[in-house]
């Protein structure tokens, strides 16, 4: 007899990494989130930082399952996104897990039925809104559930809505506080995207996590490449990056105001390209049917402000473009985020310009909040601006304002293209003295085009009137272009060595002008030197179609398929558009691209060949197997 050892047998799977095959179809964790999902299950509170796109939704889902297996009952998910509820508890429905909503759109018949069934022990996810924790019915169902031993987990979703510091606070989330108190056993864990320092300390202090594990992955979000560009005509250049970049495909335009995403969502659709607006005040109606619109059809571009976009997990987001400068880095960093979240290449493109500085410093000076919380806002401004100002790698500032350090990154505007610098030095202190002269000639301060008139010696009647032609500074900037002496003021005014002071008309309008600050002496005795990118019209060197292996441009899933599998990729789309249209999901909820491409590459004959393909789990297997092997052998 031969004495060959027997093959040694795989080491059985921990009850997570089998929920992780099973359901969901995926073969193994990423990042951190086996270290999360394992402390979760094992009853530990947990803090969750991760980027949009890291995969927060299996930290929670998976314990969910898994606990409930145990008999602990069923997980209540915290979240605010109500318009998303349904596709959220739809695509867990799809994986053959029992999962429920509470919020304001079910009728009472509906919310009936599912206080029901949680009361029998049929759901394993309830997702719930905030504002359900401070109505007694809610919290007598709790009650009951805990007494019973039936309440297995709290997983926040959208954690920083607890911090007045994030950009998204929602009072209704301080009534979270109440979970610790009142059902003391019941692990938590809270997730966010987006959390500098200050932020959070202040969810750890709030939902009162001080022993929670916390978990930081790298906010990194390498496919995605980040651009600033200098606003001319933000209309046009929006336009023009559009058209030359991404025609006919998904993307996020941020604006200020409503009544700019309305002309703009206007203009491009007048443009040829299928726009929607989505703001606040917009009717509920019309604001549900635009978001699922940009969920359930291809190649949508959302005009929106910064109402849009919180929980949209839209995977083939190509683009996120602001044409005005959001609030802070946190905001900036949410917003692009929610591009290329598949993974493949994406952009993240702004227009920033002088005004954008002085809207933003006026919209915190003239916030009724008090002081030392506008001086945090404005430590939060000045970053971004910092970072709209930068002329090297644009990522290593994004990161380093996470906490992290990194080298250049060779896929950001100033890496690809680094932009030439002039010494603006003596550009400025001409700029700070003129202002200087002529606030003490005149007792009275002026605007920037006053201001640059009396620079470049241009004799308005302004000039005239007031004799400014007199200061001895008049015509001393004649040599420097009306671009150029922009760039300036903006950047003074971005650094804070050029104040802006309000001044009251008559007829009740306001202006802003100029005033020197604590900031201004070092730059006018010339001991802070001022860099300033050379203004550019850049016309953006046309993507090529792959980089750092990150893929190409879409339909990317698909782009290495030879051309008999191409065929069947399109079949197969094809075929999930019906069923996704059926089960009113989105199409990504049914199957990803990836998953098409990788069942059109494979070719399967029989149900085993669809094994093992990522994102195909049992149940999908079993709902949709038959027709997947029909729709490749019809192909
Ligand atoms: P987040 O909520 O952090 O923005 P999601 O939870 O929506 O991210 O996950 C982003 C995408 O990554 C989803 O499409 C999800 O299915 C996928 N994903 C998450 N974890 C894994 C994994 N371990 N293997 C494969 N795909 C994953
Ligand atoms: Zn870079």
């Amino acid at each position: 007899m031969s004495s060959r050892p027997s093959p040694a047998l795989p080491p059985a799977l921990s009850p997570a990494h089998t929920v992780l095959n099973d359901v969901f179809g995926y073969e193994q964790f990423r990042g951190p989130q086996q270290a999360i999902v394992e402390h979760v299950i094992a009853g530990g509170d947990a803090l969750v930082l991760m980027p949009t796109g890291g995969g927060k939704s299996l930290c929670y889902q998976v314990p969910a399952i898994v606990r409930q297996q145990q008999g602990r009952g069923v997980t209540i998910v915290i979240s605010p996104l109500i318009a998303l509820m349904h596709d959220q508890v739809g695509a867990l429905h799809e994986a053959g897990v029992d999962a429920a909503f509470l919020n304001s759109t079910l009728s009472y018949e509906e919310t009936q039925d599912v206080e029901l069934r949680l009361q029998t022990g049929d759901i394993t996810l309830l997702y719930a809104a905030p504002e359900r924790l401070n109505t007694p019915r809610f919290l007598g169902l709790l009650d009951s559930l805990y007494d019973g031993g039936h309440l297995s987990l709290f997983a926040i979703d959208e954690a920083h809505c607890v911090s007045q510091w994030g950009h998204d606070f929602r009072p209704e989330y301080r009534a979270l506080t109440l979970l610790h108190e009142r059902y003391p056993r019941v692990p938590r864990i809270a997730l966010t995207a987006t959390a500098d320092d200050l932020t959070r300390a202040d969810i750890i202090e709030r939902l009162q996590l001080e022993d929670a594990r916390l978990f930081i992955s790298s906010f990194d979000r390498p496919n995605i490449r980040y651009r600033i560009e200098e606003k001319k005509d933000v209309t046009t250049q929006l336009l023009r990056f559009i058209e030359r970049e991404h025609a006919g495909e998904a993307g996020v335009v941020y604006c200020q105001s409503r009544k700019r995403v309305e002309e703009l969502a206007n203009t491009l659709s007048d443009a040829g390209i299928t726009a929607l607006p989505y703001h606040a005040g917009l009717d509920t109606k019309v604001r549900q049917k635009n978001q699922d619109r940009f969920l359930r059809e291809e190649g949508i571009v959302m005009v929106a402000t910064i109402a849009f976009g919180m929980g949209i997990d839209k995977p083939d987001v190509r683009f996120v473009a602001h044409v005005d400068m959001p609030k802070n880095i946190e905001g900036y960093y949410q917003e692009t985020g929610r591009a290329g979240r598949d993974g493949l290449n994406a952009d993240a493109w702004m227009a920033y310009g002088l005004n954008d500085v002085v809207n933003q410093r006026r919209m915190i000076d003239e916030s009724p909040a008090g002081e030392e919380f506008k001086q945090a806002l404005r430590g939060k401004l000045d970053a971004l601006l910092a970072l709209a100002e930068a002329t090297d790698c644009r990522r290593v500032r994004l990161l380093a304002y996470f906490g992290e350090q990194s080298t250049p990154c060779g896929n950001c505007d100033n890496c690809l293209n680094p932009p030439a610098v002039w010494d603006a030095t003596d550009a400025a202190r001409k700029l700070l003295s003129t202002i200087y002269r002529v606030n003490q000639a005149s007792g009275i301060s002026f605007g920037t085009g006053h201001i640059m008139d009396i620079l470049r010696g241009k004799k308005t009647e302004k000039v005239a009137q007031f004799g400014h032609e007199k200061i001895s500074t008049f015509g001393i900037g004649a040599d420097l272009t009306e671009p150029q002496l922009r760039g300036v003021l903006r950047q003074l005014i971005a650094t804070g060595a050029l104040g802006l002071q309000k001044v009251m008309l008559d007829s009740g309008h306001s202006f802003d002008t100029l005033c020197l600050t604590e900031g201004s002496r070092a730059v006018l005795k010339g001991e802070v030197p001022v860099q300033l990118r050379e203004s550019v019209s850049s016309a953006p060197a046309k993507r090529t179609r792959t980089r750092k292996g990150t893929g190409s441009a879409p339909p990317a899933a698909a782009a290495n398929l030879g051309p008999d599998a191409q065929v069947r990729f399109i079949n197969l789309k094809a075929w999930r558009a019906e069923v996704a249209r059926e089960h009113n999901l989105p199409a990504y909820v049914i199957f990803h691209d990836a998953t098409l491409a990788a069942i059109a590459e494979r070719n399967p004959g029989t149900l085993d060949d669809l094994q093992g393909i990522s994102g195909m789990g049992a149940k999908k297997l079993e709902a949709y197997g038959a027709d997947v092997l029909r729709v490749v052998r019809a192909g």
